[in-house]
């Protein structure tokens, strides 16, 4: 088996690995998109909570002020009642107005705290609904990652362990070019010849669509480490194709022009 051959066995399993552990990344980026947003919505649902909290113990305390300026306006209301003098009667009735002014401030200090409340309380149910659903979609997506990461396993194991058999096969300064390529080029890597006009000698790089000259594709064809000169791809053609196309340079000029006229 010629070097190139071994590279193109490794390049196919190179592609299986790379297609496999792509669609477990894709399933890893969503579920990981899904869980920050989730993230962001409980940090919301913890403030909202918070100041919802602290409105409440704002109301509480206002309430617990109003019911104790009430037992002193029914307190002084009984010592008026008890008043001996006018001058003292005035006294109690001016503090009683002042309570009374301080109470009412209070209650509506404790009515625009209790509306904040319930407008706070609305906030909390609504993001607390957003939880729940993407709670919902972020197990999902995490059961989908481990379903998927389940489903490749074995496959990714089998062709792990062939592709440590076959880097074997190729020689030390092939494999470091073809290592070298599949960084830079991913699937561009190793490209096969693509045949444009087998009579007029037209072959192509699969990979760039740049010419091919002859010499290379009788390099190809005799089983040489070939690679193309605009794009650095490592070349191939499948056996059928190696067949017909080293055919063609042998025949006549005039007959293959004559032919291509037809
Ligand atoms: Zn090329």
């Amino acid at each position: 088996m010629s070097v190139t051959a071994k590279i193109l066995k490794l390049f196919r399993a190179d592609q299986q690995i790379r297609g496999l552990r792509g669609r477990l990344d894709a399933a890893e980026r969503f579920l990981s998109v899904q869980a920050q947003q989730l993230g962001e919505i409980e940090k919301k649902h913890g403030a909202l909570s918070a100041m919802l909290k602290q409105l409440k113990a704002t109301v509480a305390g206002d309430e617990g002020e109003a019911k104790r300026i009430d037992a002193r306006i029914d307190a002084l209301r009984e010592q008026m009642n008890a008043a001996r003098t006018n001058k003292e009667y005035t006294a109690f009735l001016n503090e009683l107005n002042l309570l009374k002014a301080q109470k009412d401030e209070i209650e509506k200090n404790e009515l625009a705290s209790m509306e904040k409340v319930e407008a706070v309380e609305k906030q909390v149910a609504e993001v607390q609904g957003q939880k729940a659903e993407r709670e919902k979609i972020v197990a999902q997506a995490r059961a989908d990652r481990d379903a998927r990461a389940a489903e490749i396993k074995d496959r990714l194991d089998e062709l792990t362990g062939q592709r440590s058999e076959l880097v074997k096969d190729v020689p030390a300064e092939q494999l470091r070019i073809y290592d070298e390529l599949v960084r830079r080029l991913g699937d561009q890597a190793v490209s096969n010849v693509e045949v444009l006009d087998r009579r007029n000698h037209e072959w192509t790089c699969g990979s760039c669509q740049m010419a091919l000259p002859v010499e290379k594709i009788n390099g190809i064809s005799a089983g040489r480490f070939t690679r193309c000169s605009a794009c650095g791809c490592i070349l191939f053609t499948e056996v059928d194709v190696v067949a017909k196309t080293v055919k063609t340079p042998r025949e006549p000029k005039a007959k293959k022009q004559a032919a291509g006229q037809s």
